[in-house]
């Protein structure tokens, strides 16, 4: 059983270490009477990018609005904090497009034929599901053809505000603290650090208990011959699972390739946007993984041998910005179409439960389905600010709609509708909301994008 009481007495260590340094922090702070909670930080920090379009996240949708917004002609700058694009899709292991694949617009489409040029596609007999490590050279080399700077290992560190608009971001990767100025920034973060950082208003979690849909840990096991296979999982792991019923919500028959499998594992109450929560999620997941790995390895006897996992914990839900219309699930269940539509969901609430680790959900099974809806403009444009868009995870919706929409699929499709509104507006010279919503819609259309939701699509439980 998952045991949160544990987990924390046995991360100890951690929090003694964290304590040991703050203690050495205070008594310089001490030495230059500052108040000994708060530390004053003035640096001249070189403005060393500007760009029409600063694009923060270089998961699906930042990939998606960074590579619409070229095609539209404006100079785009990506920050990524990982040394690979993709996101969740590539750093995440998630190795599998939900939602109808066919007619997201041009970004996706080339996505799709990379991937079935390099054979990557429809992995497993599944055609839904590529190989990641492909992804991310395809991603790269899709940026790179619209000519979009991109910056790895790059995070975004701050924000400086002024009046109602983003003015920089401060970034750090190799170089140190540089700043990045824009006119429009996009926010593809999936935990909403720009927002979060500039101070606007986001929301998170379930309204009643707080809980984010819960994380999964994504890892890799290659499947050897009885002669090649030794456990790896000592007998003496303190938490090894020896009875089914004790297991947590796995997938297990994912592939990965000739011999390989993609095991996701589900890690639920953990808070993906702080420091800790996400430190003791990740720490909480790999303890998990052998706690599983003992079961399938000495109980149900698979010659799975571990081989990697996911460079981060999968994460479903950060925070999401508070956007000039919140996509409701009332507007998912009723199929909603919007004057303002730029994308479209077709994915069921795909909303696991949030408090426990087994295979249940937030809602009844039976009222899991819901009909394709379409996303409007107004669920990307961040309510407090002039010049922000969100794409993604960190979109205006409530957690129900979250659920759904999340898929790299609608993503993707939200991205390419920021682009292109983001560039319009420079064009134009003119602020997101103030632009003819029909014009970016017929744009949406042009680049191939379908929004169509009267044809009935069944959605793929996966
Ligand atoms: C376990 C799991 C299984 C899933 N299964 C599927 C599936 O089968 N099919 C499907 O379609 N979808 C699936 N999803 C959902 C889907 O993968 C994601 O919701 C989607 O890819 C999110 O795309 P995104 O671009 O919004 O966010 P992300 O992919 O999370 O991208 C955000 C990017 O921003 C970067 N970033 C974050 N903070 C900063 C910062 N401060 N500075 C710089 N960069 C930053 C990150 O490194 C990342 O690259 C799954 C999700 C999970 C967690």
């Amino acid at each position: 059983m998952f045991d949160r009481r544990t987990f924390f007495k046995n991360s100890m260590i951690v929090a003694a270490g964290a304590t040991v340094h703050a203690a050495a922090c205070n008594s310089i702070s001490d030495m230059d009477k500052l108040d000994d909670k708060i530390v004053s930080l003035k640096r001249n920090v070189p403005v060393n990018y500007e760009a029409d379009v600063v694009v923060i996240g270089g998961g699906i949708a930042g990939i998606s609005a960074a590579c619409s917004s070229a095609a539209s002609g404006a100079s785009v700058i990506l920050i990524e904090r990982f040394g690979a694009t993709g996101g969740m899709l590539t750093t995440g292991g998630v190795a599998n497009f939900c939602g109808q694949m066919e007619e997201q617009g041009e970004v996706f489409d080339e996505i799709l034929d990379d991937l079935r040029r390099f054979n990557s596609l429809g992995e497993g007999g599944r055609d839904s599901v590529f190989n990641h490590e492909i992804l991310a050279l395809v991603l790269q080399e899709i940026l790179l053809r619209r000519n979009v700077k991109v910056l790895l290992h790059t995070r975004l560190v701050d924000v400086l505000v002024k009046g109602n608009k983003i003015a920089e971001c401060i970034i750090c990767g190799k170089s140190g603290l540089e700043a990045v100025r824009g006119k429009i920034f996009i926010d593809c973060s999936g935990e909403a650090d720009l927002a979060r950082y500039a101070g606007l208003s986001v929301m998170k979690g379930d309204e009643k208990t707080g809980y984010q849909l819960p994380m999964s840990r994504m890892f890799f096991c290659r499947d050897l011959d009885e002669k090649d296979f030794y456990q790896q999982v000592p007998e003496d792991w303190p938490t090894k699972i020896t009875n089914s019923d004790d297991m947590p919500m796995t997938s297990p028959n994912w592939p990965d390739g000739p011999g390989g499998r993609a095991i996701k594992l589900k890690i639920p109450m953990f808070d993906a946007t702080t420091t800790e929560g996400l430190t003791n999620a990740e720490m909480q997941s790999r303890r998990r993984t052998m706690d599983v790995l003992y079961y399938y390895q000495v109980v149900e006897k698979k010659k799975w041998r571990l081989s990697n996992s996911a460079t981060i914990i999968g994460i479903r839900e950060g925070c999401r910005i508070e956007g000039d219309y919140i996509l409701k699930v009332d507007d998912l269940r009723a199929g909603a179409t919007f004057e303002d539509a730029v994308a479209r969901g077709t994915f069921y609430l795909d909303g696991h439960g949030l408090t426990d680790d087994k295979r249940t959900y937030i809602l009844p099974k039976d009222q899991l389905d819901v009909p394709p809806y379409q996303i409007p403009m107004r669920s990307l444009i961040a309510k407090d600010a002039d010049n922000l868009l969100m794409a993604g995870r960190c979109m205006s919706a409530d957690q129900l709609a979250l659920s759904s929409a999340r898929v790299a699929t609608s993503c993707s499709m939200m991205g390419q509708a920021a682009g292109i509104a983001a560039s319009m507006a420079i064009h134009k010279n003119t602020r997101v909301r103030n632009l003819d919503y029909t014009e970016i819609k017929k744009e949406v259309l042009k680049r191939g994008a379908q929004l169509d939701v009267t044809q009935q699509i069944y959605p793929i439980h996966g």
